[in-house]
């Protein structure tokens, strides 16, 4: 039997999970809607599926109501990733973070309950752990929020709890730790480790980490997103829908870990790279030490087998950057 195709919206489509996920969807033949304002995603990231009759691309912003009514119209499904992500921005700029994540992710929720869409899934963030020292994280034991971005995300997990009370929306956050692999920015201020290391590896410049290299996280590959992603929008078991679940692995890896990992990885395709020398810095505010999921609900409520380990991810993630950006 042939599956149903769906008519997906994917805000913060032109961005790293975004871009990945819109791939994924059209590729199984569903219809993507993409609504971003390019503040952080990329056209390059996008404009292979330009000319696919499934794909639509709509210029806007989620902080403009009727951008997102527009965005929402005829939509089965939205996955809601678009957000001023990093917790050092967020500090630099509160206000902006706020806007965007806050304001601009109600646009969404509630633009997508007008139109009465069969499930609204969104990314939710493993930095609403806070402050909680508990290892491994489990969804029911938070912490205070450490940054505003922490505050952001947790009230998204607020809003969409009210809303799937209050009007019946089905809502399911995806708490993720730490994504990586192809399409994540390298460039900027505000890049993540990974693509930011791996960048510097490849120019035999210096990476720099921040404390002692002994903070651990939770490093998950994108597939393993994917996979949540479609889960969430495919479940038909009440206990999954209107809650969160953790998105990740389940194993910590440290940063002297990573980055040794890279680094041997990185040399296969040009031995002087390991010769490169690491530095250490200061801590970065906002940081929490560890970080680890338990992903037993998600195994539970949802069936999910992730399919990438880190190692695994970290390979097809060094080899896309180098065939894609030396
Ligand atoms: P990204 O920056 O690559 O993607 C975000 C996208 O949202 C970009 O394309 C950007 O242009 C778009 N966007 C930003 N502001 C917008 C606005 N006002 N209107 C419309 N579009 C807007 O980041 P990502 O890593 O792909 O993250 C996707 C989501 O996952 C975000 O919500 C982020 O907070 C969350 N998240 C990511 C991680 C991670 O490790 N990457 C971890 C936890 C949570």
């Amino acid at each position: 039997m042939q599956s149903p195709k769906f008519k997906i919206l994917i805000t913060g489509g032109a961005g790293f999970i975004g871009s990945n996920l819109s791939e994924y969807f059209l590729d199984k033949g569903h219809e993507v809607i993409c609504l971003d304002n390019f503040a952080t995603g990329h056209r390059y990231n996008i404009e292979h599926l330009l000319n696919n009759i499934n794909y639509t691309l709509i210029e806007g912003d989620i902080r403009d109501f009727s951008d997102c009514q527009k965005a929402v119209k005829g939509v089965d499904y939205v996955l809601h990733q678009a957000a001023l992500g990093s917790v050092p921005r967020s500090i630099i700029d509160p206000i902006t973070t706020n806007d965007v994540n806050v304001s601009g992710f109600l646009n969404v929720l509630s633009a997508a309950k007008q139109a009465n869409v069969k499930r609204f899934i969104f990314a939710a963030s493993s930095s609403t752990y806070g402050d909680s020292e508990s290892l491994p994280k489990i969804e029911e034991i938070i912490g205070k929020p450490l940054s505003p971005y922490a505050i952001t995300k947790y009230v998204n997990e607020l809003y969409a709890d009210i809303f799937s009370k209050t009007y019946g929306i089905e809502t399911i956050g995806l708490r993720y730790f730490n994504v990586f692999g192809r399409k994540q920015d390298p460039e900027g201020a505000y890049a993540a480790v990974i693509p930011k290391f791996v960048m510097q590896f490849m120019k035999h410049e210096s990476p720099i980490i921040n404390g002692d290299g002994n903070y651990s996280r939770d490093f998950t590959y994108i597939d393993n997103v994917i996979q949540m992603n479609e889960l969430a929008m495919l479940t038909q078991d009440s206990r999954a829908i209107n809650t969160v679940f953790n998105t990740a692995f389940g194993d910590r890896t440290t940063l002297n870990d990573l980055i040794k990992k890279l680094q041997f990885e990185l040399s296969q395709f040009d031995p002087k790279i390991a010769e490169v020398e690491i530095v250490y810095g200061p801590n970065r505010v906002g940081d929490i030490p560890h970080s680890l999921a338990s992903i037993d609900k998600a195994k539970k409520f949802l069936g999910y087998d992730p399919k990438f380990s880190m190692q695994e991810g970290l390979k097809e993630s060094v080899k896309w950057y180098w065939e894609n950006l030396k």
